[in-house]
């Protein structure tokens, strides 16, 4: 019996090393990047000890839930390799050894001058029915099943033995028994909002599209600094699924307003980068409580050198002065982490290297340093672009110093591209 198409996919880990602290299982996400792009998803994904009756029942349940079980891992000759035995065992199918794998292990252990070390007859063992998959980077061959419909591989562990023989072996068979349906992906990224404050506008919206005929499913991921919306939505019909994310992209869009930076996969420093590259405009930052950090992230994208002038890095009040022409009176009167003293930096940078734009940052990053007035994660940006009002304001954002710190980065990064963009 076969399906229909393989829709649904997990993917099994096994090895007692990666439930250690010291390794860990990057195969499974090779794995999700591939099947995603044959439009299996990738439903569960766990990682076993080398343990018979744990890998037993995990193997068992995977088998119960998918159309596709993936297992890396537990092919070598030693006898904690158990993958092969036990899927074998759960299958109910017989091993047999299989003399062409036998052979060829032992002709590469003579190809470096060894005989074959007697546990190696372990990996020449085959689950009657398997299509072997050969494995020129190392011992263990890999194998695929057809059991009651599903499909089960097995594949090596090391990675730079898995990796190819997913490309060279596998992705034609399972495109082939994919179906036709393929995912499709959008995302949007969204600055200057929480994500309870994405979620509430946005669900509304995007809750019918779950019930659509097809449907496009929509989760909402906080990572540092941003909001990430992911669009998923599978089809046959490339061009009709394509549409209907440039519809959804522009729906959200319209509810989220300029706070969407990015519909094509570009980060923040990025899209700036673009609108100074498109306006022939430079910038200079003068940049306290974030050390740097928001010119190395301009710096970060290839062929900023077009826009970006110069940074400071003025940390000591004593170097705002000097290097930045701030007004002593004005930190004095004001204190460092002020409006003014932020706006006489990005005037300093501006007057001393010409640049068209010009940043100024200064903040409490903590834990010390917060007062009942400026409490830690104050953080205060300035902005002077050419043809418009000096932009000042201050922040309050949360989080610990590294946090303060790329976030201050990322509200400096996100308020020069409002500016621009407006
Ligand atoms: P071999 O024939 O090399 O013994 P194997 O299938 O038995 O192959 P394992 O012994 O389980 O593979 O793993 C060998 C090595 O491969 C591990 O030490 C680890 O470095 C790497 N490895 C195994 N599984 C994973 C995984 N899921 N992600 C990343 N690396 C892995
Ligand atoms: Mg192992």
């Amino acid at each position: 019996m076969r399906t229909a198409g393989l829709r649904t996919a997990e993917v099994i880990a096994v090895g007692s090393e990666l439930l250690g602290s010291t390794r860990l299982d990057t195969n499974s996400l090779f794995l999700s990047e591939r099947l995603a792009a044959l439009g299996i998803e990738l439903r569960i994904k766990s990682v076993v000890g080398d343990d018979r009756d744990d890998l037993a029942s995990v193997f068992r349940q995977a088998l119960s839930r998918a159309d596709l079980v993936i297992l890396t891992g537990g092919l070598g000759p030693t006898d904690d390799d158990l993958t092969r035995e036990v899927v074998a065992d759960v299958l109910g199918l017989p091993l047999d050894e299989d003399p062409s794998i036998l052979d060829g292990i032992k002709r590469r252990f003579e190809r470096r001058g060894l005989t074959m070390p007697p546990v190696n007859r372990r990996q020449a063992m085959v689950p009657r029915g398997a299509t072997v998959l050969p494995n020129p980077n190392g011992t263990a061959p890999g194998l695929w099943l057809e059991h009651d419909g599903r499909v089960v591989v097995l594949l090596p562990g090391p990675p730079r033995e898995m990796q190819p023989m997913v490309e060279a072996l596998c992705a034609g068979p399972l495109r082939e028994r994919a179906g036709e349906e393929r995912l499709y992906r959008a995302t949007l990224f969204v600055t200057a909002r929480a994500e309870s404050d994405v979620e509430q506008h946005v669900q509304p919206v995007y809750s019918r599209w779950r019930d659509a005929a097809p449907p496009i499913v929509t989760t909402i991921l906080a990572s540092p600094g941003q909001i990430e919306l992911h669009l998923t939505t599978r089809d046959r019909d490339g061009a009709a699924a394509e549409g209907r994310l440039r519809d959804a992209v522009a729906q959200l869009t319209s509810i989220l307003g300029e706070d969407v930076y990015s519909t094509d996969g570009r980060m923040l420093e990025e899209v700036l980068g673009d609108l100074l590259k498109a306006r022939g405009l430079t910038i200079a930052a003068a940049e306290s409580c974030t050390g740097g950090l928001f010119t190395s992230r301009l710096t970060d994208v290839p062929g900023s050198s077009a826009y970006v002038h110069s940074a400071v890095v003025a940390y000591d009040n004593a170097a705002k002065i000097a290097l930045l022409d701030v007004p002593p009176a004005s930190i004095d009167e004001h204190g460092a982490v002020s409006e003014p003293v932020a706006l006489a930096m990005a005037e300093g940078i501006r007057a001393r290297t010409g640049a068209d734009v010009a940043v100024g940052i200064t903040g409490i990053a903590g834990p010390g340093g917060g007062t009942p007035s400026k409490p830690v994660g104050t953080v205060v940006v300035a902005v002077i672009v050419p043809d418009r009002p000096a932009y000042v304001r201050t922040f309050q954002l949360l989080g610990g110093r590294a946090q303060v710190k790329w976030n201050a980065a990322q509200t400096a990064l996100d308020r020069v591209r409002r500016l621009l963009d407006a």
